[in-house]
């Protein structure tokens, strides 16, 4: 029966026939199908028992306060060179990859790239993603070498063979680019690695590349910081071909731009070639930077208001993050759907948005490393509640009993990749070779926060979550010049290996 499955069950067929098995192998399909009201044997399904087990993430919020370490001293310095670590994902096994529903709204997550740029697409594919982001370079390093050929032929390759369009592909821009900076010399290297990245996504098909706008540093009027980062777009389309520049709202703490509405429009009407920008709402920042998308009516008030500043018809993505910050308080803190200050019902109202359909949709929430368990499920969820919610309004009278119910699956799926993540990483590897092993990115996805580059005024992830974590002896020795800023923190999770690619 196995082999007969793997056999008959090329990933393109999936797609065309989103349901093509019920069996007990994919309960997936029988529950999405099933009414929303989750039976007990759901339930359990997804519910894997497990121990309250205290949960130990500072092992990895201490390799990613040491590779921040690391990351400057090669900035500075010239660290010594790192060992080749082994290629991640090489055994790809489309047997296992949840069912990818067909549907107008393209939900993903930021999914990883080491290993080489052709690994996001089964990445993706693994986990049900009807779209998905990735950093065509590492998002931390200035200059990284260019895209092997072969990368690119496999990267196109797998795209035709898992179905994905390069409309549906969101890359996430590098975090040290700041083209809003005043000092002309550092934006000059922001612009640099900026018109890197367009090229990469033009080199791999992709038409679409989301970066943050960038901040004044302090150093100059949010104004003046605008029109410089509208010429660096203006200049960068003139050097490019396609791909579609897409600024991403922000949750606006200190000097960063993008937590209003009309920050992005400033920039839009400076912009040339209004046929290749386009803005990326993420609800996560959204509702930091005030924008309440909580109900119904506030969702669709903040679809008005950007309608009116912006245009709807620049919308080209969206991320979706829960919030664990409270409404205005410009603090980024992504958490898993449902499980926020946002709340399901939130997501609910935009999932069933006509406006938001087409567009990629991209998780970028905590998954513990266990991307297929977290973000899998919260793509099944999310789908689910797109297309079910005439009947959560049938079954209970005011449409949120069920929520409640769907949002235990996601901390169900979460707790269990928590604690599995945990245990593994106590139980299995004495803690320097976990040090070493993180340290050289075999981790997959890292709930990570970002700070404020002092120098260079832009966002760049850092180890402090918004959890406790005590600094490891090497942070002491080499200490991150990085101010802990009160927000823009991101849970942009993925690695993306140069030096594998
Ligand atoms: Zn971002
Ligand atoms: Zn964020």
């Amino acid at each position: 029966m196995l082999a007969c499955l793997r056999a008959h069950r090329p990933p393109f067929r999936a797609l065309q026939n989103p349901f093509p098995f019920q069996s007990a192998r994919y309960p997936m399909v029988k529950t999405r199908r099933a009414s929303a009201l989750a039976s007990s044997t759901e339930d359990e399904q997804f519910e894997r028992p497990t121990k309250k087990v205290k949960l130990e993430k500072t092992a990895v919020v201490e390799a990613a306060i040491v590779e921040i370490g690391v990351v400057e001293e090669k900035e500075t310095k010239k660290a010594p060179k790192r060992l080749r670590k082994p290629k991640a994902t090489t055994n790809i096994d489309p047997s296992t990859f949840l069912e990818r529903i067909a549907s107008p709204w393209k939900v993903g997550a930021h999914v990883s790239a080491a290993g080489g740029v052709e690994n996001a697409v089964t990445n993706a594919a693994a986990i049900g993603a009807n779209a998905f982001a990735l950093f065509v370079k590492s998002q931390r390093k200035w200059n990284a070498p260019p895209l092997k050929q072969e990368n690119i032929d496999a990267f196109k390759a797998r795209m035709k063979e898992y179905g994905y369009t390069g409309d549906v592909v969101l890359p996430h821009g590098n975090y040290l680019v700041n083209l809003g900076n005043p000092d002309a010399e550092k934006r000059e290297k922001s612009y640099d690695c900026f018109l890197d990245e367009l090229k990469r996504c033009e080199q791999l098909g992709l038409k679409l590349f989301n970066f943050h706008p960038g901040s004044t540093v302090g150093g100059t009027t949010t104004a003046h910081s605008l029109s410089l980062i509208a010429d660096c777009i203006n200049r960068a389309h003139k050097e490019t071909h396609f791909v579609i520049t897409v600024l991403e709202n922000m949750a606006g703490a200190g000097n960063v731009i993008g937590g209003e509405f009309s920050h992005l429009a400033d920039i839009i009407a400076q912009v040339e070639d209004k046929s290749r920008v386009g803005v990326c709402m993420d609800t996560c920042h959204t509702f930091a930077a005030g924008y309440d998308i909580r109900t119904k009516e506030t969702w669709d008030g903040t679809m008005s208001e950007f309608d009116s500043i912006i245009g709807l018809k620049y919308l080209r993505g969206m991320h979706l993050n829960d919030s664990k910050a409270e409404l205005g308080t410009r603090k980024d803190r992504h958490e898993n759907v449902g499980l926020g200050c946002l709340g399901l019902s939130a997501f609910q109202h935009i999932l069933n948005d006509e406006r938001t359909q087409g567009i990629p949709m991209i998780l970028e929430t905590p998954s513990f490393e266990r991307p297929v368990d977290v973000w899998g499920k919260e793509i099944e969820i999310l789908q689910r509640i797109s297309r079910t919610q005439e009947r959560l309004k049938l079954q209970v009278k005011d449409g949120v009993a069920p929520l409640v119910e769907v949002v235990q699956e996601v901390r169900a799926a979460v707790k269990a990749a928590e604690a599995a993540s945990g245990k593994e990483k106590k139980g299995t590897k004495p803690k320097a070779a976990i040090k070493k092993v993180q340290k050289g990115k075999e981790r997959v996805m890292v709930n990570e926060d970002e700070n404020i580059d002092e120098d260079n005024g832009m966002s760049a992830p850092s180890a402090g979550t918004s959890k406790k974590t005590r600094k490891p002896p090497t942070a002491k020795k080499a200490p991150v010049k990085k101010k802990k800023m009160e927000s823009e923190d991101e849970s942009d999770l993925t690695e993306y290996d140069e030096e594998d690619a």
